[in-house]
Protein backbone atom coordinates (compact mmCIF):
# COMPACT_ATOMS: atom_id res chain seq x y z
CA UNK A 1 0.00 0.00 0.00
CA UNK A 2 1.30 3.66 -0.66
CA UNK A 3 0.45 6.38 2.09
CA UNK A 4 -2.22 7.20 0.04
CA UNK A 5 -3.93 4.04 0.47
CA UNK A 6 -3.00 3.62 3.42
CA UNK A 7 -4.18 7.31 4.88
CA UNK A 8 -7.86 6.61 2.70
CA UNK A 9 -8.00 3.35 3.81
CA UNK A 10 -10.25 4.64 6.94
CA UNK A 11 -12.49 6.60 4.91
CA UNK A 12 -15.03 4.29 4.56
CA UNK A 13 -15.76 4.11 8.32
CA UNK A 14 -15.50 8.31 8.50
CA UNK A 15 -18.29 8.47 5.88
CA UNK A 16 -21.41 8.27 8.18
CA UNK A 17 -20.33 11.94 10.29
CA UNK A 18 -18.98 13.49 7.48
CA UNK A 19 -22.47 12.76 5.75
CA UNK A 20 -23.98 13.90 9.01
CA UNK A 21 -22.05 17.18 9.76
CA UNK A 22 -22.57 18.15 5.48
CA UNK A 23 -26.87 17.56 6.56
CA UNK A 24 -26.23 19.23 10.05
CA UNK A 25 -24.04 22.62 8.05
CA UNK A 26 -27.12 22.02 5.26
CA UNK A 27 -29.67 22.52 8.07
CA UNK A 28 -28.24 25.28 9.72
CA UNK A 29 -27.01 27.96 6.78
CA UNK A 30 -25.27 31.18 8.33
CA UNK A 31 -24.58 34.55 5.97
CA UNK A 32 -21.44 36.01 5.38
CA UNK A 33 -19.68 37.15 8.37
CA UNK A 34 -22.13 35.81 10.47
CA UNK A 35 -20.71 32.32 10.21
CA UNK A 36 -20.50 31.19 14.16
CA UNK A 37 -21.64 28.23 14.65
CA UNK A 38 -20.63 27.05 11.76
CA UNK A 39 -16.65 28.25 13.00
CA UNK A 40 -17.53 26.84 16.35
CA UNK A 41 -18.17 23.34 14.73
CA UNK A 42 -15.10 23.55 12.57
CA UNK A 43 -12.97 24.60 15.52
CA UNK A 44 -14.02 22.29 17.50
CA UNK A 45 -13.76 19.31 15.40
CA UNK A 46 -10.21 19.79 14.56
CA UNK A 47 -9.17 20.36 17.89
CA UNK A 48 -10.77 16.57 18.75
CA UNK A 49 -8.72 15.80 15.56
CA UNK A 50 -5.05 16.89 16.98
CA UNK A 51 -4.65 20.23 14.83
CA UNK A 52 -3.67 23.33 16.48
CA UNK A 53 -5.97 25.54 16.18
CA UNK A 54 -6.22 29.62 15.44
CA UNK A 55 -8.99 31.91 14.78
CA UNK A 56 -8.69 35.09 12.21
CA UNK A 57 -10.75 37.44 10.75
CA UNK A 58 -13.88 36.98 12.81
CA UNK A 59 -15.30 33.90 12.11
CA UNK A 60 -12.55 31.96 10.21
CA UNK A 61 -10.34 29.04 11.62
CA UNK A 62 -7.23 27.72 10.47
CA UNK A 63 -6.01 24.11 12.13
CA UNK A 64 -2.32 23.49 11.64
CA UNK A 65 -1.66 19.95 11.74
CA UNK A 66 3.04 19.81 12.42
CA UNK A 67 3.99 16.50 11.31
CA UNK A 68 8.12 15.94 11.46
CA UNK A 69 10.11 17.55 8.55
CA UNK A 70 8.75 18.22 4.80
CA UNK A 71 6.61 20.51 2.71
CA UNK A 72 3.47 22.48 3.87
CA UNK A 73 0.48 22.21 1.98
CA UNK A 74 -2.67 24.39 2.99
CA UNK A 75 -6.07 23.73 1.71
CA UNK A 76 -8.77 26.22 2.00
CA UNK A 77 -12.67 25.89 2.57
CA UNK A 78 -15.67 28.78 2.39
CA UNK A 79 -18.03 28.52 4.69
CA UNK A 80 -21.01 30.88 4.35
CA UNK A 81 -24.37 30.40 2.60
CA UNK A 82 -26.52 32.65 0.36
CA UNK A 83 -29.66 34.88 1.02
CA UNK A 84 -31.64 32.53 -1.02
CA UNK A 85 -34.86 31.14 0.39
CA UNK A 86 -34.38 27.04 -0.02
CA UNK A 87 -36.71 25.37 -2.30
CA UNK A 88 -35.74 21.47 -2.65
CA UNK A 89 -37.71 19.18 -0.54
CA UNK A 90 -34.81 17.78 0.82
CA UNK A 91 -35.18 15.69 4.38
CA UNK A 92 -31.92 18.08 5.15
CA UNK A 93 -33.34 21.43 3.68
CA UNK A 94 -32.42 24.62 5.15
CA UNK A 95 -34.09 25.40 8.79
CA UNK A 96 -33.18 28.98 8.94
CA UNK A 97 -36.01 31.17 6.89
CA UNK A 98 -34.53 32.89 3.75
CA UNK A 99 -30.40 31.18 3.91
CA UNK A 100 -29.38 28.86 1.70
CA UNK A 101 -26.17 26.57 1.68
CA UNK A 102 -26.83 27.57 -2.14
CA UNK A 103 -23.32 27.49 -3.60
CA UNK A 104 -22.74 24.32 -1.41
CA UNK A 105 -20.03 25.91 0.92
CA UNK A 106 -21.22 23.10 3.20
CA UNK A 107 -19.87 20.40 0.51
CA UNK A 108 -16.78 22.47 1.03
CA UNK A 109 -16.42 22.30 5.28
CA UNK A 110 -17.49 18.67 5.05
CA UNK A 111 -15.00 17.24 2.91
CA UNK A 112 -12.08 19.16 4.38
CA UNK A 113 -12.86 18.00 7.82
CA UNK A 114 -13.13 14.38 6.29
CA UNK A 115 -9.52 15.16 4.84
CA UNK A 116 -8.35 16.53 8.22
CA UNK A 117 -9.22 13.45 10.16
CA UNK A 118 -7.62 11.32 7.85
CA UNK A 119 -4.87 13.51 7.78
CA UNK A 120 -4.17 13.18 11.18
CA UNK A 121 -5.40 9.51 11.70
CA UNK A 122 -3.01 8.78 9.04
CA UNK A 123 -0.06 11.10 10.12
CA UNK A 124 2.46 7.80 10.62
CA UNK A 125 2.98 7.32 6.51
CA UNK A 126 3.57 11.19 5.93
CA UNK A 127 5.62 13.92 7.24
CA UNK A 128 5.58 17.82 6.71
CA UNK A 129 2.87 20.04 7.87
CA UNK A 130 -0.92 20.35 6.52
CA UNK A 131 -3.14 23.19 7.41
CA UNK A 132 -6.92 23.23 7.01
CA UNK A 133 -8.38 26.71 6.70
CA UNK A 134 -11.86 27.30 6.77
CA UNK A 135 -12.64 31.21 5.77
CA UNK A 136 -15.56 33.02 6.05
CA UNK A 137 -17.49 35.36 3.39
CA UNK A 138 -16.93 34.08 -0.03
CA UNK A 139 -20.21 35.00 -1.09
CA UNK A 140 -19.26 38.57 -0.45
CA UNK A 141 -15.53 38.65 -1.52
CA UNK A 142 -14.70 39.80 1.73
CA UNK A 143 -13.42 36.46 3.91
CA UNK A 144 -10.10 35.86 2.59
CA UNK A 145 -8.94 39.78 2.95
CA UNK A 146 -10.54 39.41 6.64
CA UNK A 147 -7.73 36.43 7.21
CA UNK A 148 -5.07 38.02 5.65
CA UNK A 149 -5.71 41.20 7.33
CA UNK A 150 -5.91 39.93 10.55
CA UNK A 151 -2.36 38.45 10.12
CA UNK A 152 -2.71 35.49 8.41
CA UNK A 153 0.62 35.44 7.22
CA UNK A 154 2.57 35.93 10.59
CA UNK A 155 0.66 33.38 12.71
CA UNK A 156 0.29 30.37 10.21
CA UNK A 157 3.22 29.06 8.99
CA UNK A 158 3.66 29.42 5.34
CA UNK A 159 2.87 26.65 2.52
CA UNK A 160 4.88 25.80 -0.18
CA UNK A 161 1.48 25.00 -2.05
CA UNK A 162 -2.43 26.31 -1.53
CA UNK A 163 -5.36 24.35 -3.03
CA UNK A 164 -9.03 24.44 -2.95
CA UNK A 165 -12.39 23.02 -4.89
CA UNK A 166 -15.66 23.96 -5.14
CA UNK A 167 -18.99 22.11 -5.82
CA UNK A 168 -20.58 22.38 -9.31
CA UNK A 169 -22.95 21.45 -11.94
CA UNK A 170 -21.38 18.93 -13.17
CA UNK A 171 -21.12 15.00 -13.11
CA UNK A 172 -20.53 13.64 -9.27
CA UNK A 173 -17.65 11.38 -9.34
CA UNK A 174 -15.43 13.64 -11.88
CA UNK A 175 -13.02 16.16 -10.84
CA UNK A 176 -12.63 19.52 -13.55
CA UNK A 177 -9.21 20.75 -13.04
CA UNK A 178 -7.22 23.27 -15.76
CA UNK A 179 -4.05 24.81 -15.59
CA UNK A 180 -4.44 28.74 -15.85
CA UNK A 181 -7.38 31.26 -15.48
CA UNK A 182 -10.33 29.21 -14.30
CA UNK A 183 -12.64 31.59 -12.69
CA UNK A 184 -12.70 35.41 -13.88
CA UNK A 185 -11.72 38.21 -11.80
CA UNK A 186 -14.55 40.31 -10.65
CA UNK A 187 -15.61 44.04 -9.83
CA UNK A 188 -18.43 45.87 -9.05
CA UNK A 189 -18.94 49.44 -9.42
CA UNK A 190 -21.04 52.30 -8.17
CA UNK A 191 -21.08 55.55 -10.47
CA UNK A 192 -22.68 58.64 -9.39
CA UNK A 193 -22.90 60.93 -12.29
CA UNK A 194 -24.61 64.48 -10.99
CA UNK A 195 -26.81 66.61 -13.53
CA UNK A 196 -29.14 70.26 -12.10
CA UNK A 197 -32.29 69.45 -10.71
CA UNK A 198 -35.61 70.97 -12.11
CA UNK A 199 -39.06 71.26 -12.66
CA UNK A 200 -39.95 68.79 -15.72
CA UNK A 201 -41.54 71.38 -17.79
CA UNK A 202 -38.27 73.32 -17.91
CA UNK A 203 -35.56 70.95 -19.55
CA UNK A 204 -34.15 74.21 -20.09
CA UNK A 205 -32.72 74.81 -16.46
CA UNK A 206 -31.59 71.64 -15.71
CA UNK A 207 -28.86 69.18 -16.74
CA UNK A 208 -30.60 66.32 -17.01
CA UNK A 209 -29.12 63.51 -15.57
CA UNK A 210 -31.37 60.57 -16.74
CA UNK A 211 -30.24 61.41 -20.28
CA UNK A 212 -27.02 61.31 -19.15
CA UNK A 213 -26.74 58.09 -17.96
CA UNK A 214 -28.88 57.21 -20.73
CA UNK A 215 -26.25 57.75 -22.70
CA UNK A 216 -23.32 56.36 -20.67
CA UNK A 217 -25.17 53.03 -20.43
CA UNK A 218 -25.30 52.75 -24.33
CA UNK A 219 -21.68 54.20 -24.64
CA UNK A 220 -20.42 51.53 -22.14
CA UNK A 221 -21.98 49.00 -24.86
CA UNK A 222 -18.39 50.03 -27.14
CA UNK A 223 -16.19 49.70 -24.16
CA UNK A 224 -16.13 45.11 -25.03
CA UNK A 225 -17.05 45.77 -28.77
CA UNK A 226 -14.54 48.89 -29.28
CA UNK A 227 -11.31 48.55 -26.84
CA UNK A 228 -10.74 45.06 -26.16
CA UNK A 229 -9.13 43.09 -28.56
CA UNK A 230 -11.29 40.66 -30.29
CA UNK A 231 -10.77 37.13 -29.12
CA UNK A 232 -10.33 39.05 -25.12
CA UNK A 233 -12.62 38.01 -22.54
CA UNK A 234 -14.39 41.14 -20.59
CA UNK A 235 -17.89 41.52 -19.58
CA UNK A 236 -19.52 44.69 -18.70
CA UNK A 237 -22.81 45.05 -17.17
CA UNK A 238 -25.19 47.78 -15.86
CA UNK A 239 -27.49 45.99 -13.42
CA UNK A 240 -28.89 48.88 -11.65
CA UNK A 241 -29.88 52.13 -12.55
CA UNK A 242 -31.28 54.44 -10.65
CA UNK A 243 -32.59 58.32 -11.08
CA UNK A 244 -35.57 60.67 -10.05
CA UNK A 245 -38.56 59.97 -7.91
CA UNK A 246 -41.80 61.73 -10.12
CA UNK A 247 -42.76 62.29 -13.67
CA UNK A 248 -42.50 66.02 -12.94
CA UNK A 249 -39.22 66.67 -11.47
CA UNK A 250 -36.07 66.25 -13.45
CA UNK A 251 -33.45 64.88 -10.73
CA UNK A 252 -29.89 66.13 -9.60
CA UNK A 253 -28.16 62.79 -10.01
CA UNK A 254 -28.24 59.58 -11.16
CA UNK A 255 -26.47 56.15 -10.19
CA UNK A 256 -25.08 53.12 -12.31
CA UNK A 257 -24.28 49.40 -10.69
CA UNK A 258 -21.89 48.19 -13.09
CA UNK A 259 -20.34 44.04 -12.83
CA UNK A 260 -17.00 43.80 -14.43
CA UNK A 261 -15.89 40.25 -14.92
CA UNK A 262 -12.21 39.48 -16.75
CA UNK A 263 -9.58 36.56 -16.90
CA UNK A 264 -6.54 38.74 -17.63
CA UNK A 265 -5.20 42.10 -15.61
CA UNK A 266 -4.47 43.93 -18.46
CA UNK A 267 -7.72 43.86 -19.90
CA UNK A 268 -9.43 44.40 -16.40
CA UNK A 269 -7.36 48.14 -16.54
CA UNK A 270 -8.27 48.28 -20.31
CA UNK A 271 -11.96 48.09 -18.94
CA UNK A 272 -11.88 50.10 -16.22
CA UNK A 273 -10.13 52.90 -17.66
CA UNK A 274 -12.27 52.54 -20.58
CA UNK A 275 -15.53 52.97 -18.37
CA UNK A 276 -13.99 56.04 -16.43
CA UNK A 277 -13.01 57.55 -19.31
CA UNK A 278 -16.48 57.63 -21.26
CA UNK A 279 -18.13 58.56 -17.71
CA UNK A 280 -16.19 61.67 -17.48
CA UNK A 281 -16.55 62.17 -21.42
CA UNK A 282 -20.19 62.18 -21.06
CA UNK A 283 -20.26 64.45 -17.90
CA UNK A 284 -18.27 67.02 -19.92
CA UNK A 285 -20.68 66.92 -23.09
CA UNK A 286 -23.74 67.01 -20.76
CA UNK A 287 -21.89 69.89 -19.07
CA UNK A 288 -22.64 68.67 -15.54
CA UNK A 289 -21.73 70.34 -12.31
CA UNK A 290 -20.20 67.87 -10.70
CA UNK A 291 -17.21 65.20 -11.58
CA UNK A 292 -18.27 61.89 -11.15
CA UNK A 293 -17.92 59.74 -8.35
CA UNK A 294 -16.41 56.16 -8.78
CA UNK A 295 -16.84 53.79 -5.58
CA UNK A 296 -15.81 49.97 -5.95
CA UNK A 297 -17.12 47.11 -4.11
CA UNK A 298 -17.52 43.41 -4.10
CA UNK A 299 -14.28 42.84 -5.63
CA UNK A 300 -12.54 39.41 -6.92
CA UNK A 301 -9.56 38.74 -7.85
CA UNK A 302 -8.54 36.39 -10.67
CA UNK A 303 -8.42 32.56 -10.14
CA UNK A 304 -5.40 31.74 -12.40
CA UNK A 305 -3.90 28.08 -11.89
CA UNK A 306 -0.63 27.39 -11.51
CA UNK A 307 0.47 25.05 -14.73
CA UNK A 308 3.33 22.84 -12.55
CA UNK A 309 1.20 22.28 -9.44
CA UNK A 310 -1.90 21.92 -11.65
CA UNK A 311 0.21 19.28 -14.02
CA UNK A 312 1.59 17.76 -10.47
CA UNK A 313 -2.40 17.05 -9.32
CA UNK A 314 -4.04 16.23 -12.52
CA UNK A 315 -1.76 13.61 -12.57
CA UNK A 316 -2.16 12.27 -9.23
CA UNK A 317 -5.95 13.20 -9.39
CA UNK A 318 -5.94 10.90 -12.76
CA UNK A 319 -3.58 7.46 -10.95
CA UNK A 320 -5.82 7.92 -8.36
CA UNK A 321 -9.66 8.10 -9.68
CA UNK A 322 -8.75 6.72 -13.22
CA UNK A 323 -8.41 9.57 -16.21
CA UNK A 324 -11.89 9.33 -17.01
CA UNK A 325 -13.35 10.46 -14.02
CA UNK A 326 -10.91 13.79 -14.44
CA UNK A 327 -12.17 16.31 -16.73
CA UNK A 328 -10.69 19.77 -18.50
CA UNK A 329 -12.36 22.69 -16.36
CA UNK A 330 -14.09 25.42 -18.68
CA UNK A 331 -13.65 28.87 -17.83
CA UNK A 332 -15.58 29.91 -15.48
CA UNK A 333 -17.26 33.74 -15.49
CA UNK A 334 -17.99 33.63 -11.45
CA UNK A 335 -15.08 35.00 -9.20
CA UNK A 336 -13.73 33.26 -5.77
CA UNK A 337 -11.53 35.33 -3.49
CA UNK A 338 -9.67 31.66 -2.73
CA UNK A 339 -6.60 33.16 -4.25
CA UNK A 340 -6.01 36.42 -2.01
CA UNK A 341 -5.04 33.59 0.47
CA UNK A 342 -1.66 32.24 -1.59
CA UNK A 343 -0.93 35.44 -3.04
CA UNK A 344 -0.58 36.24 0.46
CA UNK A 345 2.11 34.21 0.80
CA UNK A 346 3.11 34.22 -2.62
CA UNK A 347 2.95 30.54 -2.92
CA UNK A 348 1.76 28.73 -5.95
CA UNK A 349 -2.12 26.96 -6.11
CA UNK A 350 -4.18 25.08 -7.87
CA UNK A 351 -8.43 25.26 -7.90
CA UNK A 352 -10.10 22.11 -9.18
CA UNK A 353 -14.09 21.61 -9.49
CA UNK A 354 -16.06 19.22 -7.24
CA UNK A 355 -18.98 17.29 -9.80
CA UNK A 356 -21.88 17.09 -7.31
CA UNK A 357 -24.87 16.25 -10.27
CA UNK A 358 -26.18 12.55 -9.55
CA UNK A 359 -26.53 11.44 -13.47
CA UNK A 360 -29.61 8.96 -12.72
CA UNK A 361 -31.21 12.24 -11.60
CA UNK A 362 -30.96 14.49 -14.74
CA UNK A 363 -29.91 11.49 -17.13
CA UNK A 364 -28.92 12.97 -20.44
CA UNK A 365 -28.42 17.04 -19.22
CA UNK A 366 -25.60 16.34 -17.45
CA UNK A 367 -22.57 16.69 -19.15
CA UNK A 368 -18.92 15.97 -18.15
CA UNK A 369 -16.90 19.17 -17.04
CA UNK A 370 -19.69 21.71 -18.17
CA UNK A 371 -22.73 22.93 -17.28
CA UNK A 372 -25.85 22.38 -18.55
CA UNK A 373 -28.88 25.04 -18.17
CA UNK A 374 -31.20 22.03 -16.97
CA UNK A 375 -29.57 21.39 -13.96
CA UNK A 376 -29.98 23.79 -11.00
CA UNK A 377 -26.59 26.03 -10.90
CA UNK A 378 -24.71 27.29 -7.69
CA UNK A 379 -27.40 30.00 -6.21
CA UNK A 380 -30.76 28.44 -7.43
CA UNK A 381 -32.82 27.92 -4.73
CA UNK A 382 -32.95 24.23 -6.16
CA UNK A 383 -29.24 23.62 -5.59
CA UNK A 384 -29.04 20.07 -4.56
CA UNK A 385 -25.43 18.44 -4.97
CA UNK A 386 -26.24 14.38 -4.25
CA UNK A 387 -24.49 13.17 -1.16
CA UNK A 388 -22.72 10.18 -2.92
CA UNK A 389 -20.11 10.13 -4.49
CA UNK A 390 -19.17 13.54 -3.86
CA UNK A 391 -18.70 13.84 -0.33
CA UNK A 392 -16.28 11.21 -0.97
CA UNK A 393 -14.63 12.17 -3.76
CA UNK A 394 -14.02 15.95 -2.57
CA UNK A 395 -12.20 13.81 0.80
CA UNK A 396 -10.51 11.54 -2.04
CA UNK A 397 -9.50 14.96 -4.02
CA UNK A 398 -7.89 17.19 -0.76
CA UNK A 399 -5.92 14.31 0.68
CA UNK A 400 -4.69 13.19 -2.72
CA UNK A 401 -3.56 16.90 -4.02
CA UNK A 402 -2.19 17.27 -0.40
CA UNK A 403 0.13 13.89 -0.82
CA UNK A 404 1.17 15.27 -3.96
CA UNK A 405 3.66 17.64 -1.84
CA UNK A 406 3.91 15.63 1.84
CA UNK A 407 6.80 13.49 1.83
CA UNK A 408 5.96 9.71 1.84
CA UNK A 409 7.12 7.77 5.23
CA UNK A 410 5.39 4.46 4.88
ZN1 LIG B 1 -21.42 31.37 -4.59
ZN1 LIG C 1 -19.25 29.36 -3.84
Amino acid sequence: MNSGQTILAGLGTELGWIRDTYRDLHRHPELSLEEHRTSQLVAEKLTTFGFEVTHLGGTGVVGVLANGEGSTVLARADMDALPVTEETDLPYASEVAGVMHACGHDVHVSTLLGAAKLMADGRDAWSGTYIALFQPAEEVGAGARAMVDDGLVTNVPRPDVAFAQHVMPIEAGTVAVSAGPVLSAGDSLKITVYGKGAHGSMPHMAVDPVVLAASIVLRLQTVVSRDIRPGDFAVVTVGALNAGTKSNIIADRATLLLNIRTYDAHVRSTVLAAIERIVRGECITAESPREPEFEYYDQFPLTSNHSAVTDQVTAAFAAHFGSDAIVAATRQTASEDFSRIPDAFGVPYTFWLLGGVDPETYGDAVERGSVSRDIPANHSPYFAPVLDPTLEVGVRAHVVAALTYLAVTS
